[in-house]
């Protein structure tokens, strides 16, 4: 089931009150509506019936598509300083749900599913991206590892992340893309092939790099790149 709750959204810009039904939950094998609205980058966005303007809520809900076997606890972007805490609390919320804890004919479901934790929308719509294309998420970070380390001339800045935004033909189209305010930057492009080589590989080269996932929720550079409290 997909859930909303009622509530009111002051606007940021004139301060005017917008009734706004917030997603709790959002379930795409019975809303693909719901899931085609997070890759057009619409889902949960605002329009002020006062000043027009245009916004969005940072995310904070449940992403469920059993079709293409994903569990995705979404969060706001806010949360990355701190992901070890929201990894721990979306395990106990999964194995709740349709994990260890949870009643046979949920943990039935919850076998088909990958859980996954992501923060900020273009977060969770790489995700989505990437399911739909039959793609494994940690070779996808392996693709954005080998642009990283191959292109001495990328932006990488404090401020934006490397993301997967388009997969087409034999391409993976990846773009500088700010949490915050969703806005893109400079994009490139890796051979698919690299992706599927990556997935292949079982004991080479890519062994100690997916290996740093083997359990994890948060399946994000940002992982290795953001230290955590000890
Ligand atoms: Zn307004």
């Amino acid at each position: 089931m997909s859930l909303f709750r009622d509530t009111e959204i002051v606007c940021p810009v004139c301060a005017t009150q917008v009734d706004f039904k917030l997603v709790d939950s959002v379930n795409a094998d019975r809303r693909p509506d719901l899931r085609q609205a997070i890759l057009d980058g619409t889902f949960q966005q605002i329009d002020c019936p006062s000043c027009k303007s245009v916004f969005r809520l940072d995310p904070e809900f449940n992403y469920l598509d059993v079709g293409r076997g994903q569990w995705i606890a979404a969060q706001p972007v806010v949360g990355a300083a701190d992901w070890k805490a929201h990894e721990d609390a979306a395990r106990d919320l999964f194995a709740l749900a349709y994990g260890e804890r949870a009643e046979a004919l949920a943990k039935e479901v919850g076998a088909l599913l990958k859980p996954r934790l992501v923060f900020g929308w273009p977060a969770l719509r790489e995700k989505v991206l990437a399911a739909g294309n039959g793609l494994d998420d940690i070779a996808v970070e392996a693709c954005k590892a080998t642009a990283m380390r191959n292109s001495a001339d990328l932006p990488i800045s404090g401020d934006a992340d490397l993301r997967l935004v388009d997969a087409k033909d034999d391409k993976l189209v990846f773009a500088w893309v700010n949490p915050a305010d969703n806005t893109t930057g400079d994009m490139l492009a890796l051979p698919r092939s690299l992706h599927d080589e990556i997935v292949a590989d079982e004991d080479g080269d890519w062994y100690d790099f997916k290996s740093d996932f083997d359990g994890a929720l948060y399946v994000d550079l940002n992982r290795v790149l953001v230290d955590q409290p000890a």
